[in-house]
């Protein structure tokens, strides 16, 4: 399909924030994550802040990414998996954990993102390292069962979040015993909470939640709140058994 068919990000930012309101603390944690990055984050990292820029909105935050990357580090993953690929910032947080030799796949339906993401991890080093494979993740997951794709020892999802218990089953099927699997998003702003929201993505992300404590293949798992420059949300974190 033709890449103009599909939105820019600057687009798909517009039609997802557009009318959002800034939660009440949202000025104190936005200076706070200025604060942590000033302090902690890496600087002049050419490949991580192209991505940043174009995912900023959007994508994980730079404390976020470092985060991921952390948890994934634990790992020592020579195979991590993403859903959702935006612009390519989390997935370049992802490959600095990769070892040696090891390989990253990134699942992302709009081909305008996916090749500024390739871009992006070429640029900041990863263009071997990053697979970016193009169309709805729910389309390629199955064949990846099918053709026995390896295990993935760290696995992050971060797509269409009323997908998010279908990608749950999916990243289950591709995981082994100790694979990560990271859910982002699943607070989204407290909204969680309202069993009777009749909004898709926080009725994907309860069900996600609801899964994570009834599956038996799932060994521990918690949700991590956040707040920040992106307002209040959260990170779903599973063991799987
Ligand atoms: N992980 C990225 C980051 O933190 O930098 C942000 C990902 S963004 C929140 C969600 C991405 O999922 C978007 O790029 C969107 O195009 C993609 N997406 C949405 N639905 C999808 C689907 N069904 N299959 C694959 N990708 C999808």
């Amino acid at each position: 399909m033709e890449n103009d068919q599909w939105p820019t990000i600057a687009e798909r930012a517009e039609e997802i924030l557009g009318n959002s309101t800034p939660a009440p603390g949202q000025d104190l944690w936005r200076k706070v994550d200025e604060f942590i990055v000033e302090t902690l984050a890496p600087k002049g990292d050419v490949g991580l802040e192209a991505a940043l820029v174009e995912s900023y909105e959007l994508g994980v935050t730079p404390i976020q990414g470092q985060f991921l990357h952390l948890l994934a580090r634990l790992r020592q993953p020579a195979r991590i998996l993403e859903i959702g690929t935006l612009a390519g910032y989390s997935t370049i947080w992802l490959a600095r954990a990769l070892r040696e030799g090891g390989k990253l796949i990134s699942l992302e339906h709009n081909p305008r993102f996916a090749e500024i993401a390739r871009q992006n991890a070429a640029t900041a080093g990863h263009g071997e390292s990053v697979e970016i494979r193009v169309g709805p993740a729910l389309d390629e997951l199955p064949g990846m069962v099918s053709n026995g794709e390896e295990p993935f020892d760290v696995i992050f999802i971060d797509a269409d979040k009323p997908n998010n218990p279908h990608y749950l089953e999916w990243a289950l099927r591709l995981s082994r015993p100790g694979t990560l699997i990271i859910g982002d998003n699943v607070v989204r702003g407290g909204e969680v909470i309202d069993p009777a929201s009749d909004n898709p993505k926080v009725r994907g992300v309860r069900a996600y939640i609801e899964l994570l404590a009834d599956d038996p293949r799932i060994d521990v798992a918690t949700v991590l709140q956040t707040v920040g420059s992106h307002g209040h949300d959260g990170f779903a974190i599973a063991v799987v058994r």
